[in-house]
C-alpha cells in the first residue's frame, strides 16, 4: 500500500461456530459436553460451484456428533471439523453453478458432511430440501438426517413389503421412530419395536408399532417376544444397537431374513459368533452408513426420498417427532448431554440464535 495507509487484513465475513476442543479420545471422552464443544470465531465457508451457503436457524442432535465431540468419530476426508448432520434455515447464497432454481432468502433443510453447528453451512445444491410451509425451522431440523435414514434403511436396503414383519430396536430414537412410522404407515408392514422404558414403548405404540418390548426386562427374551407375535420370525431387522443383541437378532430372524445394522450402540465387538447360525437360516447381512456415502448416492437418495416420503410428512400421514427444543447456541451442550443419557423420545433440536 501508498504511504503508511497499511491496515492489517481481518476478514469481514466471520461466523460463529462451535467447534470440538479436542481431537485426541483419550482426552475428550473425559470432558463434559460443555467442556468439550468451544464456541470459536471463523471464516464463512466459502461458496463454489454448485454449493449453496445456509443460514442456520436450528439443527438437531446426532449421535455421530456426540461420537465426534469425544474424539471417536472424526469427520470424513476434505470436510469440516465443525459438527452438524443437518440442518434448516435460509439460503444466503448461490454458487455460479446451480441449476435447481433456488433463491436467496429460500427456506430450506438439508443433509450434511458436518458443519452444521455454525452461523452459515455451504451445502451441496443436490441436497437440499425446500422446506414444507406446515414446517417451522425447528420441526425441519428435525426431519433430514433420521428420515432419510429410516428411508434408505427400509426402501433401499432391505426393500421391506406389504405384510412383513420388521423388528426395529431402539424404537423410540429419532431414526427409531421414523422408520416406525414409514414400516407401518406407507409400507403396510407389521412393526415389534424394542425400547428402554414405558414411556419409550408407548410411544413406539402410538407412532404404529403393533407390539413394543423393553429389551432391559429379563422375564422373556427378545426374541421369545418377537415369536409370540411372529411366530416364525421377522422378515427384517432395523439394528442399530450391534454386539448386545447379535444373538437375539439371529433367534427373531425366519429364514431367509434381511438384517440391516447401522449403529453399534450395544457395542462393536462380539465375542462369539456361530456363522453357522446364519447361514443355517440363509440370512442376508447389511451395513449401512449414510454420512460417507459418494455425492452422486446422495443425491439420488434426497431426490427419491423427496419423492416418496416428503409427501406422506406433508398430508400428515407421517410426523416428525420432537422431544425437546433447546434455545441458543449456548444450550448445545446440555442438548448433547441431553441425548447421551437417552432421555430422549424422538428428536433433539436446537434453535440457533444469531
Ligand atoms: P437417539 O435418538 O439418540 O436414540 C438412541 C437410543 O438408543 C437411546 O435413547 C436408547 O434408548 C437406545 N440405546 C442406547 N444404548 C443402547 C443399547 N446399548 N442397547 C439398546 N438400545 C440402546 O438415536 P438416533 O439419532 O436415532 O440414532 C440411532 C442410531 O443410529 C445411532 O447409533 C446412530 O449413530 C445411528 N445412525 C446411523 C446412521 C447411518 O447412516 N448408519 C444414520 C443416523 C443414525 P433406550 O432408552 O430405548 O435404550
Amino acid at each position: 500500500p501508498k504511504g503508511n495507509l497499511y491496515v492489517p487484513r481481518r476478514s469481514v465475513h466471520l461466523m460463529r461456530a462451535l467447534i470440538p476442543s479436542h481431537t485426541d479420545p483419550n482426552i475428550a471422552r473425559h470432558v463434559s459436553p460443555a467442556e468439550g464443544l468451544k464456541l470459536e470465531e471463523v471464516d464463512v465457508p466459502q461458496v463454489r460451484e454448485d454449493k449453496v451457503l445456509v443460514r442456520v436457524r436450528a439443527i438437531a442432535i446426532n449421535r455421530a456428533d456426540i461420537l465426534q465431540r469425544k474424539g471417536l468419530y472424526p469427520p470424513p476426508p476434505g470436510v469440516t471439523q465443525i459438527p452438524g448432520l443437518e440442518c434448516a434455515g435460509e439460503i444466503a447464497k448461490i454458487g455460479p453453478s446451480c441449476k435447481r432454481g433456488f433463491k436467496e432468502g429460500d427456506s430450506v433443510m438439508a443433509i450434511l458432511p458436518g458443519g452444521g453447528y455454525a452461523d452459515y453451512c455451504v451445502v451441496d445444491e443436490s441436497n437440499l430440501i425446500h422446506i414444507p410451509s406446515k414446517f417451522s425451522f425447528e420441526e425441519a431440523a428435525a426431519i433430514p438426517e433420521v428420515w432419510i435414514t429410516a428411508f434408505q434403511l427400509l426402501y433401499w436396503i432391505v426393500k421391506a413389503q406389504a405384510n412383513e414383519y420388521v423388528l426395529i430396536h431402539a424404537g423410540a430414537s429419532g431414526v427409531g421412530l421414523a422408520a416406525i412410522q414409514l414400516a407401518s404407515k406407507c409400507l403396510n408392514g407389521h412393526v415389534i419395536a424394542t425400547a428402554g422404558s414405558q414411556r419409550k414403548l408407548e410411544a413406539c405404540i402410538h407412532f404404529g408399532a403393533k407390539q413394543a418390548f423393553n429389551y432391559k426386562e429379563q422375564d422373556l427374551s427378545v426374541s421369545d417376544n418377537v415369536r409370540n407375535v411372529a411366530i416364525d420370525g421377522v422378515h427384517v431387522i432395523l439394528d442399530c444397537v450391534g454386539a448386545s443383541m447379535w444373538n437375539e437378532n439371529v433367534k427373531s430372524l425366519r429364514e431367509d431374513g434381511r438384517w440391516v445394522l447401522y449403529g453399534t450402540l450395544g457395542g462393536a465387538k462380539l465375542r462369539e459368533c456361530n456363522l453357522a447360525t446364519l447361514l443355517g437360516k440363509r440370512l442376508s447381512f447389511y451395513t449401512t452408513t449414510l454420512r460417507g456415502r459418494t455425492r452422486e448416492y446422495k443425491t439420488n437418495l434426497v431426490k427419491d426420498f423427496e419423492k416418496k416420503i416428503l409427501p406422506r410428512l406433508v398430508d400428515g400421514t407421517c410426523v416428525p417427532v420432537i422431544d425437546k427444543v433447546f434455545d441458543g447456541v449456548s444450550n448445545v451442550a446440555e442438548a448433547h448431554a441431553y441425548v447421551e443419557a437417552n432421555a430422549n423420545i424422538g428428536k433433539v433440536v436446537v434453535k440457533w440464535t444469531h
